[in-house]
């Protein structure tokens, strides 16, 4: 069966074309500057080929969609293959959804409603899934939410403490991002591990662009960094994470700042590019502090420094940690962001081995005398949006 994953913002659509059960990607890309004015800009690649990035018509996602269906059609799938499912990832589904869904009126309609807490995200997403339904009836159309897998939280680590009524009436809460991957790092390390899912005790530390670390307890989230929107938890490439809430109210009133521009402030000009005043990129921001800059070299222990805090308390959360695992672009690859984390958890024994020197290894990368261990485990939202999609539309 291949299902088509789809991933759209708000001007482009990631695609990756996968075969299942086997788990082979069959052909991947992205459709970039959707509705922007002039030609959109679209690139695959497929088996050996590697199509350079080039104009095409599109100025919606509808068309974008429909360009992506015939160049998959006239290069990629053979005689007789079809698209049989469409997964897209969706940003959030509020507290309506725990799992995955088939895509029907109704489920559109929620997806809708949530937006009101992702109205960056949401809409774009919609625009996908509405897409899809236009340029291939009768295909079915699954959505997969980053929220979904934190829907297992307790109230004690969901809820603020404002006035309730702000939960009740306007759903402010925790709901926690990076769910898939959460979650297939999670099945990923029961599977490599020999452990039965339900038995899972790990903390699992996405490390990207975008950071949230999770505390799995029993294979499922009971706590988790970021909050009601990506902007909590630990350092960021552009985001400040974890702040006084004080210092928002601070700027707007004390430094007369517009709230859009606080909102800037805190989302885009933060993080690792704030502090360095280098980069958002970690690999130019460990390269500048290599090279002596003492900004970046700062942001980078305070990066270590606020992860090691959530690390250390989620494994105080655990009757007993099974492992620390380390995922996405920063978590995967920076063996030094690894050994400055667990420099900063003095307390818990950690000891990584020379695995953890090793490019591209997965699996377990601490010395046998560490007291927790520690992974690493490359992450697959791509994979989990097509497992979940085939689960679902195979039943
Ligand atoms: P992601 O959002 O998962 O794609 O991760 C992007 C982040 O991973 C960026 O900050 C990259 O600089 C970082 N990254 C990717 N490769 C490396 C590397 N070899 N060493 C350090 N950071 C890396």
């Amino acid at each position: 069966m291949f299902i088509l994953v789809i991933n759209c913002g708000s001007s482009s659509l990631k695609f990756q074309l996968i075969s299942l059960p086997e788990r082979t990607v069959a052909a991947k890309g992205l459709v970039e500057r959707i509705g922007l004015g002039g030609d959109a800009m679209f690139k695959m690649s497929y088996g050996e080929t590697k199509l350079p990035s080039s104009p095409i018509k599109a100025s919606n996602h509808t068309e974008a969609v429909s360009y992506v269906i015939e160049a998959l059609k006239k290069d990629v799938l053979k005689e007789g293959q079809k698209i049989d499912a469409f997964g897209h990832r969706v940003v959030h589904g509020g507290e309506k959804f725990f799992s995955s869904a088939v895509i029907d009126d109704d489920v559109l309609k929620c997806i809708e409603e949530c937006g009101k807490l992702a109205p960056l995200h949401n809409p774009a997403n919609m625009a996908g899934i509405v897409a899809c339904q236009k340029a291939a009836p009768g295909v079915p159309n699954v959505a997969v939410f980053d929220t979904a897998f934190h829907q297992t939280m307790p109230p004690k680590a969901f809820q603020y403490a404002l006035p309730y009524k702000f939960y009740k009436e306007n759903g402010i809460r925790r709901y926690g991002f990076h769910g898939t991957s959460h979650k297939f790092v999670t099945r990923a390390y029961a599977e490599m591990s020999g452990k039965p899912l339900d038995e899972v005790n790990i903390v699992v530390c996405h490390l990207g662009n975008g950071s949230s670390i999770t505390c799995v307890k029993g294979g499922k989230c009971v706590d988790t960094s970021m909050g009601l929107t990506p902007l909590a938890g630990v350092v960021m490439g552009t985001r400040s994470g974890d702040i006084d809430p004080a210092i928002v109210l601070y700027m707007i009133e004390n430094l007369g700042i517009a709230p859009a521009e606080v909102n800037k402030i805190l989302n885009k000009q933060s993080g690792f590019l704030g502090v360095s005043e280098v980069s958002s990129d970690m690999r130019d921001v460990e390269g500048a502090a290599e090279g002596g800059n003492a900004q970046a070299k700062l942001v980078l222990e305070m990066t270590a420094y606020s992860i090691a805090k959530y690390v250390g308390s989620y494994v105080s959360l655990l009757p007993k940690t099974d492992a620390i695992v380390f995922t996405a672009g920063i978590g995967e690859n920076s063996a030094e962001m690894r050994e400055w984390v667990c420099g900063n958890l003095a307390g818990l024994g950690l000891e990584l081995g020379e695995k953890n020197r090793e490019r591209g290894f997965a699996g377990c990368v601490s010395a046998p005398s560490s007291k927790i261990p520690v992974w690493v485990i490359p992450t697959n939202e791509e994979l989990m949006i097509a497992l979940e999609t085939y689960e679902l539309v195979s039943k």
